[in-house]
């Protein structure tokens, strides 16, 4: 079974079968989903994860690329209980998940090309989320989850950390795969938080601070804030323009994008 796994395992599609059973059931323990959660699982695969949460009675959608995994995936849940489960065979990447309804409870072993991209997608609609598990490479929890100061500390840490609580919570080695990735994975557990996002004035005028602060790492914020923020401005905020961006912590982030935003008038 794992040998035929790894066969029809489609590398473009970042195929790697979840084949740990202990790991299967520590992810569905961490999700431990109800009849009451309507649960969005991004890339089912075979199912290895899906059979978990299927049985705990939640409405489920299903969210699948590979239209070759479709028709299993249409006989071993959807057609069995088609009052809820769902299959959306689509690019998780254009899925308008503001449309499949309120406190969604995301899932995934994630394919490894779409992990960040994906975040950033689901960041727009953070709040009809009630939480994500993912699985993702191990080098982007920590990325999520560093701390200012760190090296892996950048725009991903503060866009995640400014309206979400995260948690990394095992980590999986490729042997519990098949075919077997390259890289170790952790899986990751996300709190978008009300009190936190509340905070920030002007979501678009934050995302396009972070993305500029970071457009390079080693640059001063001085120079990557040219043109936004004066040197009398850093000096009336308090913050030292020949700081590196990864210093900022994520409140003052979050301080300065409401700033700017008060500047320009757009809150
Ligand atoms: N959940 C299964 C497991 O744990 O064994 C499969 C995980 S595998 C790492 C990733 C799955 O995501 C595959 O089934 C793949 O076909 C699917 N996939 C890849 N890209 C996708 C995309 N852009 N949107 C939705 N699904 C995608």
């Amino acid at each position: 079974m794992s040998r035929q796994l790894a066969q029809s395992a489609r590398k473009r599609f970042g195929q790697n079968f979840l084949v740990d059973g202990r790991v299967i059931d520590a992810i569905v323990a961490s999700i431990n989903s109800s009849p009451n959660d309507s649960v969005v699982e991004i890339g089912p695969g075979h199912g290895a994860i899906t059979s978990g949460l299927y049985s705990s009675g939640c409405d489920l959608t299903l969210i699948e690329l590979d239209r070759d995994l479709v028709p299993n995936l249409l006989a071993s849940f959807v057609s069995k209980s088609p009052n809820r489960c769902r299959l959306i065979n689509q690019d998780a990447l254009t899925v308008d998940f503001g449309r499949l309804g309120t406190q969604l409870r995301i899932v995934g072993n994630l394919p490894y090309n779409i992990g960040t991209p994906l975040l950033f997608r689901l960041l727009e609609n953070v709040g009809q989320i009630k939480d994500i598990h993912v699985m993702l490479q191990k080098e982007v929890v920590n990325r999520i989850a560093a701390a200012p100061g760190n090296s892996a500390y950048g725009r991903l840490s503060v866009m995640i950390q400014a309206t979400s609580s995260v948690k990394p919570l095992f980590d999986v080695s490729p042997e519990s795969f098949t075919p077997a990735p390259k890289v170790e994975s952790c899986v990751i557990r996300i709190i978008p938080n009300m009190s936190k996002r509340i905070r920030i004035q002007c979501m678009d005028t934050l995302t396009d601070l972070v993305r500029q602060s970071f457009g390079q790492r080693r640059k001063t914020l001085r120079n990557n804030l040219k043109g936004i923020i004066s040197l009398e401005e850093f000096d009336y905020l308090e913050i030292n323009p020949q700081g590196r961006p990864e210093q900022l912590s994520v409140d003052t982030y979050i301080e300065l994008g409401n700033y700017i935003a008060r500047q320009r008038g757009t809150v």
